[in-house]
């Protein structure tokens, strides 16, 4: 059986319908991407009572958004000491927001209503090696002592809530859970519209400048005058005549997903729902979703030359770890990209006078990306930038990262060729 293409554009429970803009529109803040950070924005920017037009160069979530794991995670995949170290001034504020930010995910659904499967059971950090478990006992240490409701688990427990005896323990973060991302994205998008946004898919910006103290957008079918402007199209940024966001690594990361499980084979595989992934160096992810599929994720696309290599290795891990599902096929294979900066914080960047752009979640985009969105408007409605998470930045360069991008994608091939375990 060949397998389809994105699970989560056949299971969203969330639809939206725009028609690309056409005509010429003033707006207090036009939004560029239709992703979290975006939709997010809109949202903010609407109900404080602001005129918002997004624009989306293809569908709300056709970048990150609509692609990813839907693991909402609380922080970063760097651990506070390191922020702590790179960030000495911001870094109190900034690991206490996004440890907050989970929360502010699940409400969000909740005050909309959006059907996108949130479970919030915690998330696994699982170990998949001894050198694993030392990680882990590093971080509960460091978020232990922020006195985040996390809990070192034994192989015993991590084997009762998996389901697999292919991990020595867990760091269960119980801030944490699960969503279905594509639903996740739309329900913000339905409920900024709901708040008076003008959304208008298949928009894609062409020209984007600053003149006379407002910021020009160009589309093929109009323009758009706004007093300020959010860029939020990140790792699937379309390159414009104007400033756009700076090349960071762009690794992809593939999922694959089962059919539907037979209800007895669920009640041993991750009964509780947590949303898990792994301390190897190619990481891998696994999950439920509503439906009862199984959905392992590692680094990998499924649009390049090792598509055919990738699919083998998850065939043979989803035999390793769960030998009753051994020559179960994937309905569906799909990835996306990763927007990463080389110290994998992410960014606020100054535009232009009232300009934001915010990129490089780093694999961390749920959560984060809601946050990001929501103050960015929030700092351009009211002129005052106190509420970012992040002061902004002027520039960002990180060096060679189409090539790094590239050793990643080849590393994980040879990885998953090889089936060797790091
Ligand atoms: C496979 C994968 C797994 C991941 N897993 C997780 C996870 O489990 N948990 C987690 O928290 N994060 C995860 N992430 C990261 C997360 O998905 C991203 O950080 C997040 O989606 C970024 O959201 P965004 O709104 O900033 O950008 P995006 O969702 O990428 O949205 C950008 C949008 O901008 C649009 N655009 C680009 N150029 C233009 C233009 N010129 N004009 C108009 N529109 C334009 C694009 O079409 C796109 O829709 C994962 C990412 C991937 C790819």
């Amino acid at each position: 059986m060949t397998a389809k293409g994105n699970l989560w554009r056949d299971s969203a429970g969330e639809s939206i319908s725009t028609v690309p803009l056409s005509g010429d529109v003033t707006a207090d803040l036009c939004v560029i991407g239709g992703g979290f950070t975006g939709c997010s924005a809109a949202l903010r920017a609407a109900g404080a009572g602001a005129s918002v037009v997004l624009i989306e160069a293809e569908t709300v979530g056709h970048g990150g958004s609509g692609r990813n794991v839907g693991l909402v995670n609380a922080g970063l995949w760097t651990p506070p000491e390191e922020i702590t170290q790179l960030l000495p001034d911001q870094a109190a504020g900034f690991i206490a927001r996004l440890g907050e930010a989970p929360a502010e995910v699940f409400r969000l659904i909740e005050r909309h209503q959006i059907d996108c499967e949130p479970v919030r059971n915690g998330t696994l950090h699982l170990a998949h090696a001894e050198a694993g478990m030392a990680d882990l006992r590093n971080r509960h240490r460091q978020q232990a002592a922020l006195g985040a409701p996390v809990r070192l688990l034994d192989a015993a427990e991590t084997r009762a809530r998996t389901g697999t005896d292919g991990f020595h323990g867990a760091l269960l973060d119980m801030r944490a859970g699960t969503v279905q991302p594509l639903g996740y994205a739309r329900g913000l998008a339905r409920a900024a519209i709901g708040a008076g946004a003008r959304l208008h898919e298949m928009t894609p910006a062409t020209a984007v400048r600053h003149e006379g103290g407002t910021w020009h957008v160009t589309t093929p079918g109009g323009t758009i005058r706004a007093g300020a402007l959010i860029l939020a199209t990140n790792a699937y940024h379309r390159p414009f005549d104007g400033p756009g966001v700076p090349p960071v690594v762009i690794p992809s990361f593939f999922q694959a997903a089962t059919a539907p499980l037979p209800e007895a084979t669920l009640e041993a595989i991750l009964p509780g729902g947590e949303g898990c992934w792994d301390t190897g160096l190619v990481m891998t992810s696994v999950r439920r979703d509503r439906a009862g599929r199984l959905i392992l994720g590692a680094f990998g696309s499924m649009e390049a030359a090792g598509r055919g290599v990738h699919l083998a290795w998850a065939r043979r891990k989803l035999a390793a770890l769960y030998p009753a599902l051994a020559g179960q096929a994937f309905t569906h294979a799909w990835s996306g990209r990763i927007a990463m900066t080389g110290d994998h914080l992410p960014k606020i960047l100054r535009l232009g006078p009232r300009g934001l752009a915010a990129f490089g979640y780093s694999g961390r985009g749920i959560a984060p990306g809601t946050v990001f969105g929501a103050a960015l408007a929030e700092a351009l409605v009211s002129g005052s930038e106190d509420g970012l998470p992040l002061r902004p930045v002027d520039g960002h360069r990180d060096g060679f990262a189409g090539l790094r991008g590239a050793w990643i994608e080849t590393g994980a091939t040879l990885v998953h060729a090889t089936g060797a375990r790091f």
